[in-house]
């Protein structure tokens, strides 16, 4: 005879929509459902804490305290919605559940995948066990992120390292923001011309928006930042500190010394997700294949996805799922709402918007808005977001936090372009 609790999980349940992960995307898309009258939602999500991670670029800057950053989940999740405090481990789509970790099963009419992504520390030899003391942090962990202000304020001459990997990660400009507000707290400090600054991308410019690109370059300039393209950091031994920089385009691989690292680790779906028959076959990460502008499984209709563990051909950012998540409702309302015969309304379209908010300096921001076309996309009527701004800057540290917390997860704003 099972125990009761064993009884009890192994019961099977099931919810009209079931949204998996309650971050930024699982609030958001879950508080709007709510908003629309949709009953029997309900959130997978074992944490008990909701980031806000745009802000940890500023925590690491020494521009924020990690505190205000973090809110207890039970504050996020919108009343009358079902939290299931467990972690999904597979999904089967075929037979429309998800099993958790809890080895609990749950049926669902309409699923919506937003588990965000995994960063894989270990697939850079050496950045496992060397982040987070020495002379490595990252702001990529909120364990880390304070750690790298204290090597940032410690440091007053020798070699300073800032990396990228190749691949999609969260916030595309993040490797970069952290370098440029370092090299301003070095001017202002006197120091930076003691302080060599190495910036290592993987793409082939700085950015892929020809103005942005343009503005970031004279950055980098003005703090004299050594630029490396092409180039990704393929090792680091922490304890003696000295990392490999491999150049992709010349196929040389140079090895150097540091005296502080900010590491931006490789990132992927979660492993479940990968080996879920939700992957996208075509993305060598794993992410959810989804309709680019629907935001549709292509095989499961009642399967939508969106922010980070998607694999759209956009920069995954917050601010991105700002725009998804309006999409995937009316989607998923159109497919609750179909007729008998299969019959539904026109879907709506995500056209690839996201944002970059480029701190360049600890008080001027440049803001990248644009689509899946590389198009400038501004949302700010009659300002320059091109160039470098306080205003933005404030935007940054104070507007788009308040908007986050009492706008955006409360399913407030923003309608289905
Ligand atoms: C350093 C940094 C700087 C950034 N800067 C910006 C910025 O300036 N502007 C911007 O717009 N964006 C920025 N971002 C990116 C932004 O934070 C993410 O794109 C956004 O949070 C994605 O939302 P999401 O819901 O997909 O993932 P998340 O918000 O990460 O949420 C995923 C949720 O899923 C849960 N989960 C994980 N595994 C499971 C599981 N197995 N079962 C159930 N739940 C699970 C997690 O606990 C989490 O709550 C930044 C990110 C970082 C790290």
């Amino acid at each position: 005879m099972p125990s009761t609790s064993s009884a009890r999980r192994s019961a099977r349940r099931r919810h009209r929509v079931l949204i998996v992960g309650g971050g930024t995307a699982g609030i958001t898309v879950a508080a709007r459902l709510r908003r629309a009258g949709v009953t029997d939602v309900a959130v997978l999500e074992p944490a008990s804490t909701h980031w806000y991670q745009p802000l940890w670029t500023l925590v690491g800057g020494g521009q924020a305290p990690l505190d205000i950053t973090r809110r207890p989940e039970a504050s996020v999740m919108p009343r009358r919605v079902c939290w299931i405090r467990e972690a999904a481990a597979s999904v089967d789509p075929e037979a429309r559940t998800v099993t958790t970790t809890e080895h609990r099963t749950i049926g669902y009419d309409h699923l919506v995948m937003a588990p965000g992504l995994q960063l894989d520390w270990d697939a850079v030899p050496g950045l496992d066990t060397a982040v987070g003391h020495g002379a490595v942090s990252s702001n990529y962990s909120f364990a880390h992120a304070p750690y790298t202000w204290e090597l940032i304020r410690g440091l007053r001459s020798g070699t300073a390292v800032f990396t990228q990997p190749t691949g999609p990660v969260k916030c595309g400009g993040a490797p970069q923001k952290i370098a440029y507000l370092a090299a301003d707290h070095w001017r202002r400090q006197g120091v930076l011309d003691r302080i060599r600054v190495v910036l290592v991308l993987p793409a082939d410019s700085m950015f892929a928006v020809p103005v942005w690109r343009r503005a970031l370059e004279r950055v980098a300039d003005r703090y004299g930042i050594e630029v490396r393209l092409n180039s990704e950091m393929t090792s680091v031994d922490g304890a003696a500190r000295r990392l490999t920089v491999a150049n992709h385009s010349t196929g040389d691989e140079e090895t150097r010394g540091f005296d502080l690292l900010h590491a931006v680790p490789p990132q992927s779906a979660p492993d479940w997700v990968k080996h879920s028959p939700l992957a996208d076959p075509t993305s060598p990460y794993g992410y959810v294949e989804v309709d680019k502008y629907t935001l549709q499984h292509p095989r499961h209709r009642n399967v939508f996805a969106l922010g980070d563990v998607a694999n759209l051909p956009t920069s995954k950012t917050g601010a991105a799922v700002r725009k998804q998540a309006p999409v995937v409702v009316a989607n998923l309302l159109a497919e609750i709402e179909a007729d008998p015969k299969g019959e539904r309304r026109d879907l709506c379209r995500y056209d690839g918007y996201t944002s970059c908010p480029l701190v360049t300096a600890r008080d001027r921001m440049l803001l990248a808005e644009f689509d899946y076309d590389l198009r400038p996309a501004p949302s700010i009527p009659l300002v320059d977001t091109t160039e470098e701004r306080r205003d933005m800057w404030l935007l940054k540290r104070y507007g788009l936090p308040a908007l986050y917390w009492h706008g955006m997860l409360k399913g407030l704003a923003w309608k289905a372009g």
